[in-house]
């Protein structure tokens, strides 16, 4: 069973490439690494042992797009390849259309093309924009508020189009919440280009001491503590939620969006509180304004993903702390190095924090 995968070799698709792989699935990458590295797949190679296809290419090139299904067999499609940062798509909101929009329908066109109508495609949350009302379930009206959900709230609406016209196809939009975490093995995570803009790899890099201190976007929210909560979803666990999805829209025909979260929130100074536990380092913080467009609070409604998929998340909060530190203590500048030269005279992160090295 041949897998593409476009975006690959990004935060999400490699840990889903590593479960695909481990389930004995054939894994085709597609991906032209304007937010990657193809360290990231080395990596993916090491820790399951198996070699992939991989064409280093754009979605924005149809022809490329009909070069690797005309070279292939592939029986599926998990697309993840897009731009992904809210403050960016607001200055450049064109080419966040341009690459996530059109991007989406090249790779649909191509598909139906080639008879290939099995998609499972990366969603996000940000479709539900800034709702009051949680747990959140997959009914809430959509409304996204910045050009980025905006772009995953019209691709939903074009797959929907889609199906309309050919019911032979079969989609599972996953729409996700906070995913963090990295690969147990600390062999592959998250590897922001410049300042993260998210909560985890901002506090990972305060601990690590590359960062003095994190800033703490406002205490005065109406929530336990004052920060903002969120759902946080361990990438490993979400990754296995793209095989389930794999699953259903290779055993079904139709069109349907499903929530990925835990459907428990945690506030920010609880992910700080988790976090010195999980690195034994103090995360020093100020507190500063809210951040404009921030909800208060956000979480899932798991229950149908649950019932449909068969899935849910079981890794908690100090797992995702203690894999996301792994990660950035052996790794404490991502791809840019071999993960060889990086553990070089590091002390074996076990005897500082307890836990092991798998
Ligand atoms: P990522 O940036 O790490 O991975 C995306 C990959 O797509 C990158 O490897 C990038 O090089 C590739 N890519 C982008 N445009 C491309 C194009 N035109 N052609 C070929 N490759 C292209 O992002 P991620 O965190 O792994 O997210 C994966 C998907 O999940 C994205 O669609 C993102 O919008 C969505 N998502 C992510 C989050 C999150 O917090 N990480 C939350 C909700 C939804
Ligand atoms: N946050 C923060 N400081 C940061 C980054 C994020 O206080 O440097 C807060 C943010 O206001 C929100 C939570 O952490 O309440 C999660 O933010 P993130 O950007 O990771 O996710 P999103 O808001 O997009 O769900």
């Amino acid at each position: 069973m041949a897998i593409l995968v476009t975006g690959g070799a990004g935060y999400i698709g490699s840990h889903t490439c590593v479960e695909l792989l481990q389930k004995g699935y054939e894994v085709i990458i597609l991906d032209n690494f304007s937010n990657s590295n193809p360290e990231a797949l080395k990596r993916v190679t090491a820790i399951t042992g198996k070699d992939f296809k991989t064409y280093n290419a754009d979605l924005l090139d149809k022809q490329t797009i009909i070069q690797v299904f005309s070279e292939n067999e592939i029986n599926a499609v998990i697309h993840f390849a897009g731009l992904k940062s809210v403050g960016e798509s607001v200055a450049i909101p064109l080419q966040y259309y341009q690459n996530n929009m059109t991007g989406t329908v090249n790779l649909c066109e191509v598909m139906s093309w080639y008879g290939v109508k099995k998609l499972v495609f990366s969603s996000s949350a940000t479709v539900y924009g800034a709702t009051d009302k949680v747990p959140i379930d997959e009914e809430t009206t959509l409304g996204a508020i910045n050009p980025y959900g905006r772009t995953k709230q019209m691709i939903e609406e074009i797959l929907g189009d889609l199906f309309r016209s050919d019911q032979a196809w079969s989609i599972a939009m996953l729409r996700y919440f906070n995913p963090i975490g990295a690969h147990p093995s600390g062999l592959i995570g998250e590897d922001p280009n410049g300042i993260p803009n998210n909560l985890l790899p901002y506090i990972s890099q305060v601990a690590a001491g590359s960062r003095q201190r994190l800033s703490i976007f406002g205490d005065d929210y109406a929530t336990k503590d004052g920060t903002g909560v969120r759902d946080y979803i361990h990438v490993v666990d979400l990754a296995i939620g793209h095989l389930h999805a794999l699953e259903k829209v290779q055993s079904t025909q139709g069109i349907d969006a499903f929530n990925l979260g835990t459907g428990r929130g945690y506030s920010v100074l609880e992910m700080v509180r988790a976090f010195e536990k999980a690195s034994m380092k103090s995360i020093p913080y100020t507190i500063e304004r809210r951040r404009p467009g921030d909800a208060a609070v956000c979480f899932a409604n798991p229950e149908k993903a649950r019932n449909q998929l068969n899935w849910q998340a079981n890794r908690g909060i100090d797992v995702m702390c203690e894999d996301t530190w792994r990660w950035q203590y052996y790794n404490p500048v991502g791809y840019k190095e071999t993960f060889d030269k990086q553990i070089v005279g590091k002390t074996p992160l076990h005897q500082a924090t307890g836990f092991l090295m798998p």
